[in-house]
């Protein structure tokens, strides 16, 4: 079987290490899908060039980053198909409860596992489990770039200073990079026992009781969870908003992809989609203008993410920003509200209440009010560092896509000029670009926007708005 991986999507984290006579396991984290995964893939290649059995497993933190029951939920029954799929394929799957390190070396040994394999993360709490688990393994372990198309690290060895930096960057390789996917195989048995047998299928009812999340911030029931429903919100996508893309900005116009959870937890590949988008009829300039959104704007962020560790601090914005944010770190806000006013939407602005309300109700901002919604929070906090920990708070709490690398680099942009530049400059902000509300009514009805989301008695995930 040839997976046609470019080998350039994986690098191996420890050398010198010897594989063992096992079987190969996936450490599936961020791409949680059996088909379009480079990850799975190379397992599969491995275990079938060693004659061995694949496994799959999937550790599960019982707490991650103020994620909730909304953002659990959407992953465990995202995850109840992939072993569903994976049994098809002859490949056994694990989940495992507990701290991720602890509990994949517990498998390694129990499976006496020969080579292990893992997807590409640039985010810090994953670095740090990967470094525990090499610490203490002695086989080797493999990381592949599954998430983008052109791998991390090979589109630049630095962090970027803006879309217009990495773009030609990314353009140059995506005749490389941007290939088909071969189907996930059925893997033989292969040599020596097949320790897998004996694993009953996965008890979802104790994973679920062993979460410990916040569960007072409910389920939506308007994005389905799993790989399937992601292909079906695709296959809508293209048939009835892509040609409309050019009307992105207007948050009443209801024509974004609302793929971000499911590229966001890995059940739909950034690689699939865009392939999709390519063979689509639909006008060439709607086609580029998501393609840029879902390419290099994404790869961008991924880019920020690995290069700057401090991607979710007042640290990790460029010095022009820094040393703005300070020269008016003592200019009188406005207004001043904590993070309970802002989670309850209760500040003076209903149109930054409507947009809170959007993303406490839906699990799902509309892209355009993300920019004005941050930078409120920088124009309504004490201090950048705060107006920081708010929106990233707010952000991994109540959005379905939270925790992600675009998350933290658009919070980044609007608080703190991340990929931007310099400004006119005026109180609080300095000379980091500022938002208002009389802007956006330039750009769509301000009204009709409000109207939506101003119903204190729309139910918590109330679908009625997000209607195709
Ligand atoms: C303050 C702020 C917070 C954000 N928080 C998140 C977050 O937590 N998770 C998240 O995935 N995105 C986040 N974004 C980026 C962007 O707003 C969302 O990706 C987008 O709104 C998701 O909806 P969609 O998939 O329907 O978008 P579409 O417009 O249909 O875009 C398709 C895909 O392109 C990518 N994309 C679109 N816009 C951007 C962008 N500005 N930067 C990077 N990639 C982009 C995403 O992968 C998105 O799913 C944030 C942006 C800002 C300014």
């Amino acid at each position: 079987m040839s997976t046609s991986i470019h080998p350039a999507r994986i690098t191996q984290l420890n050398h010198g290490a010897e594989p063992g006579a096992g079987p190969v396991l996936y450490w599936m984290s961020r791409d949680q899908r059996t088909q379009d995964n480079w990850a799975l893939l190379f397992a599969a290649e491995l275990a079938m060039k060693r004659n061995v059995p694949l496994h799959v497993a999937f550790c599960l933190a019982p707490t991650f980053l103020d994620a909730t029951i909304r953002q659990y939920g959407f992953l465990l029954k995202g995850l109840a198909e992939v072993e569903t799929e994976l049994r098809k394929r002859n490949i056994t799957f694990h989940l495992r409860l507990g701290a991720p390190p602890a509990s994949l070396l517990g498998l390694v040994q129990e499976l006496q596992v020969g080579i292990l394999v893992t997807d590409f993360d640039p985010m810090r709490i994953k670095l740090h489990w990967k470094k525990d688990v090499l610490a203490e393994l002695r086989i080797p372990c493999h990381d592949v770039d599954a998430h983008n198309i052109v791998p991390c690290l090979v589109t630049s060895n630095k962090q970027e200073y803006a879309a217009r930096t990495i773009r030609p960057k990314i353009h140059r390789l995506l005749d490389e990079y941007l290939t088909s996917f071969p189907d996930l195989p059925t893997v033989p048995n292969g040599n020596g026992s097949r320790r897998g047998d004996s694993v009953p299928p996965v008890d979802w009812d104790t994973v679920w009781k062993s979460l410990r999340v916040d569960t007072n911030v409910a389920a939506i029931d308007w994005l389905k969870p799993g790989a399937q429903a992601g292909a079906k919100v695709l296959e809508e996508f293209l048939e009835h908003r892509l040609e409309h893309y050019e009307q992105r900005n207007n948050p009443n116009a209801q024509v974004l992809s609302n793929l971000s959870p499911y590229l966001h937890f890995g059940q739909v590949s950034a690689q699939r989609v865009a392939l999709e988008i390519m063979r689509s009829d639909k006008p060439a300039a709607s086609r580029e203008a998501f393609l840029e959104e879902l390419i290099v704007r994404r790869e961008l962020a991924e880019n920020f993410c690995w290069y700057n560790q401090a991607y979710d601090r007042v640290d990790g914005f460029p010095d022009w920003a820094r040393k703005t944010l300070n020269d008016h770190r003592r200019d009188k806000r406005p207004y001043r509200y904590d993070i309970k006013e802002f989670a309850t939407a209760a500040t003076h602005d209903p149109l930054w209440n409507a947009a809170q309300r959007e993303m406490t109700q839906t699990g799902k901002m509309h892209g355009y009010m993300r920019m004005y919604w941050a930078k409120k929070i920088l124009e309504w906090t004490p201090s950048p560092e705060e107006a920081m920990e708010v929106a990233i708070r707010l952000n991994d709490t109540y959005e379905l896509d939270g925790r992600d690398p675009n998350g933290y680099t658009g919070i980044a942009w609007s608080i703190g000029g991340v990929h931007d530049r310099p400004w006119f400059e005026r109180p609080i902000f300095g000379k980091i670009r500022f938002m208002s509300a009389s802007g956006c009514a330039r750009k769509f009805s301000v009204q009709d926007y409000i109207d939506r989301y101003c119903l204190d008695n729309c139910p918590p995930n109330s679908n009625h708005v997000h209607k195709q």
